[in-house]
């Protein structure tokens, strides 16, 4: 009888590790360097100011230091306004406005988002999470980064609209819980407690400038390049991978297991490691 299964990032990986940061700001090009750097990837969130601006960034730009180097690039609104803050057809319009012209920019589909301002945080002329919500998915955002309940759990989130980062790269405890993260033997765990790990970092270029730390920055490149047991990938490439898993079907008793995605997906079953091919069916003999 099979006893748990758990989702494996490509090539078996139990771990995975992200970049999120916001506005598009001239700083940017100078983060993308870095992560590239130690082989890290991450998703730039870009607003108007960052598309047309005064200081926007140019295609070139764009398009050489995030697109070329497969980091993503993800809607924050025309006008970076909280979808908390506003009626929710101002929210329709500046995440709405933001992935057209984004798009036409860049000819490109671009569903990844993170929540500008305050965010989803408060809600003064909006009923609730749940409106904001419902209007994000009709508009096929696939996920939103939230923040602001930075934590060590390592956790996928449960509702792709919420999406909580492990921190801010200022975070006190980061590299405490850097070394937590990088020294868990996941496939060593007991019973449930192998279930994938991820380490979410959040933050604004402008900000490593302000406070003069970029080595801080590099220090955490550095502590987290070049694990063999860790996935450097973007939001979306987590999102899709994860949604990709989440869509495998099963026969009743779990054995036989049919791909119907585009992407090979790989998992754990009692510790046996198995991969499925797009359009395969496997079968687990347990
Ligand atoms: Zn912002």
């Amino acid at each position: 009888m099979i006893r748990y299964q758990f989702l494996r990032f490509p090539e078996g990986k139990a771990k995975a590790l992200t970049f999120s940061y916001d506005d598009g700001c001239i700083e940017d090009p100078r983060l993308s360097d870095m992560l590239s750097a130690h082989g890290l990837k991450g998703t730039f969130n870009l607003t108007g100011n960052a598309i047309r601006g005064k200081n926007a960034l140019s295609k070139e730009v764009v398009v050489s230091k995030f697109l070329d180097r497969g980091h993503e690039i993800a809607v924050h609104g025309l006008n970076h306004r909280a979808e908390g803050n506003i009626r929710p057809i101002e929210g329709i319009r500046d995440v709405l406005d933001c992935r057209l012209e984004l798009e036409e920019r860049y000819e490109m589909i671009i569903r990844g988002m993170a929540y500008p301002d305050s965010g989803i945080r408060q809600f003064t002329n909006v009923p609730g999470y749940e409106t904001v919500r419902h209007y994000l998915s009709e508009l096929d955002i696939a996920y939103a980064r939230t923040l602001g309940a930075d934590n060590d759990s390592f956790d996928l989130p449960t509702d792709w609209l919420c999406w909580m980062p492990t921190c801010h790269h200022d975070q006190p405890k980061i590299f405490e819980w850097a070394e937590k993260f990088l020294e868990l033997d996941v496939n060593a765990q007991y019973g449930s407690a192998r279930q994938p790990r991820l380490f979410y970092i959040w933050g604004h270029a402008f900000e490593l400038r302000l406070k003069d730390n970029w080595d801080h920055m590099e220090r955490i490149c550095e502590t987290f390049a070049g694990r063999d047991d860790v996935w450097y990938a973007t939001n979306i490439e987590i999102h899709d991978y994860v949604e990709a898993y989440r869509s495998l079907r099963y026969s009743a008793d779990g054995r036989r297991i049919c791909n119907p995605t585009l992407l090979t997906v790989w998992f754990d079953v009692d510790k046996t490691l198995y991969s499925i091919a797009p359009g395969e069916t496997i079968f687990i003999d347990k």
